[in-house]
């Protein structure tokens, strides 16, 4: 009979080898067998799944139109600097990663967990290890309706891989993305101004934000302007994807 001196751990992963020849992890959008594939997606699919180019902004990720070229300030933020630190993704919103956060968000994949944060922890810059993960929240009458919120999921994941912190209920949404609808920009924006708000003191925190795609940051630039006056130090903002500002995320 084998040793127990490694507690159940070994039989654990015996099986776990077992299954994984007869019934072989398959890539989560196209059901292909991974067969021992680093990356959690299929090679087909992963081979549309595009990082951010070099030139993109060192601020809000922007995509520079160029295929070359190095990272700097994009004319927005050199207008006007956003009040969060910077901006990681795990790559461009398109292909395989367009299908991924779509299926994640509106149609009930959650098992979409994992392969879209393990994608994203990746890409995550250095952290100095001080900082606590939080999720963009959704506003509560959304949240019922959707049944789960996919930036917390993939907060969870961070979390759990990183070993940091998680704080999910002390950033608030008051009020609903959809009653933005019909709005003109600036009244949108004076809405989302007020739309997140955060329980304090949080002073001498720093924060990871999580969100799943980032399209022209109002989202983001208001949650982080909420944790701010709540008395945050810094924070940083990581989502799967990041749009170009002319794209409908
Ligand atoms: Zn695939
Ligand atoms: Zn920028």
């Amino acid at each position: 009979m084998r040793k127990s001196g490694g507690g159940a751990g070994w039989w654990v992963k015996e099986l776990n080898g077992v299954l994984d020849l007869f019934f072989p992890a398959a890539c989560p959008l196209c059901l292909v067998p991974l067969r021992g594939a680093s990356s959690p997606f299929c090679s087909a699919c992963s081979a549309t799944i595009s990082p951010l180019p070099a030139g993109h902004c060192s601020c809000c990720a922007l995509p520079f139109a160029s295929t070359t070229g190095s990272s700097h300030l994009c004319a927005d933020c050199l207008r006007r600097r956003p009040v969060y630190t910077t901006v990681s993704a795990a790559g461009l919103y398109g292909g395989a990663l367009k299908i991924a956060v779509q299926r994640f968000k509106y149609a009930g994949s959650v098992d979409l967990d994992r392969p879209l944060g393990q994608l994203l922890l990746a890409r995550l810059p250095d952290l100095s290890g001080d900082e606590t993960i939080i999720p963009v929240p959704l506003h509560p009458a959304r949240l019922r309706q959707r049944g789960y919120n996919q930036s917390l999921l993939l907060a969870r994941v961070l979390a759990h891989k990183l070993r940091f912190p998680l704080e999910h209920s002390l950033l608030q949404r008051n009020i609903d993305g959809h009653s933005q609808q019909g709005l003109s920009a600036k009244a949108r924006a004076i809405n989302l101004a007020s739309a997140f708000s955060a329980q304090g003191p949080l002073q001498g925190r720093s924060f990871l934000l999580i969100d799943d795609v980032m399209t022209t940051g109002a989202t983001v630039g208001a949650c982080t302007t909420a944790l701010l006056k709540a008395g945050a130090t810094a924070v940083r903002v990581a989502v799967v994807a990041r749009a170009p500002r002319h794209s409908t995320a």
